[in-house]
């Protein structure tokens, strides 16, 4: 497709650098310059179309139902009342491939990277056979979400969304209290950490009262953060929420 100046003239500022457009006017340039590599490995891919190659994705220690993290963690969030399920794709490894793709998605800006992860966690849900109504990502503080200019778990949300066909409702809830950062807090401090950190929006009631609701983080380590959140949920009238991620840490 070729732009014709005018038309790029008509878009506006806000389109340009949201990313989208931006990136596809500068993509095969960047691509000539710097031929795409793998966000891990750093090895050039063969399907420019993606960011991690076939061997670091196959590289990631895979969540099963009967993984000792999986029953660990899941015991943790279902004890604590509100959510009633748990399903997540890769275990989180220091240093191991899942770190740099987190890493990218997060601190390199590459949301696509986001949208690969969520359509593994959309075919695990599938294999799973776990049902839903609505995707909701835990959200971010508004000036985390500015700074970052998009939501890490929303990337992860629409990736499910793509090959599930269940819908994203990302505004259900929103992140009322700046949280500091959770890697050094014990499971108690971070429990403190997220209490009534979250709101219900009630615009958003229809979405959410009687409906099967998937909550969407992309690591899950206590819980402590996605159990705040989906409190919020089971308020406003949700049948269920059940928790998913991308990867579960130690
Ligand atoms: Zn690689």
């Amino acid at each position: 497709m070729e732009l014709k100046h005018h038309q790029i003239t008509k878009l506006s500022f806000h389109t340009l650098f949201s990313g989208g457009l931006f990136r596809f006017i500068t993509s095969p340039f960047l691509d000539f310059v710097y031929p795409p590599i793998c966000v891990s490995c750093k090895l050039a891919l063969r399907d420019g179309s993606q960011k991690v190659c076939e061997e670091c994705w196959n590289s990631i220690e895979r969540i099963s139902r009967d993984h000792p993290l999986y029953i660990e963690t899941r015991e943790k969030l279902l004890a604590a009342g509100t959510v009633s399920d748990l399903v997540s794709v890769f275990v989180f490894q220091k240093e191991g491939a899942f770190q740099h793709i987190a890493h990218a998605l997060k601190y390199d800006g590459y949301e696509s990277v986001g949208r690969e992860l969520g359509e593994r966690l959309g075919m695990t849900m599938k294999a799973w056979d776990i049902q839903a109504d609505v995707l909701i990502p835990i959200p971010l503080h508004k000036a985390k979400r500015r700074e970052r200019g998009f939501n890490q778990a929303e990337q992860l949300a629409i990736g499910v969304a793509l090959v599930t066909g269940v819908e994203v409702c990302p505004d259900a809830v929103r992140r009322i209290r700046h949280t500091q950062t959770q890697t050094q807090l014990s499971s108690d401090e971070r429990k403190k950490n997220v209490e009534d950190a979250f709101e219900f929006n009630p615009a958003y009631s229809k979405q959410i009262d009687g409906k099967r609701c998937i909550l969407i983080d992309d690591v899950i380590t206590t819980g402590a953060t996605i159990d705040s959140c989906a409190k919020e949920l089971m308020r406003a009238g949700a049948l269920r929420v059940v928790a998913a991620s991308a990867a579960l840490a130690q």
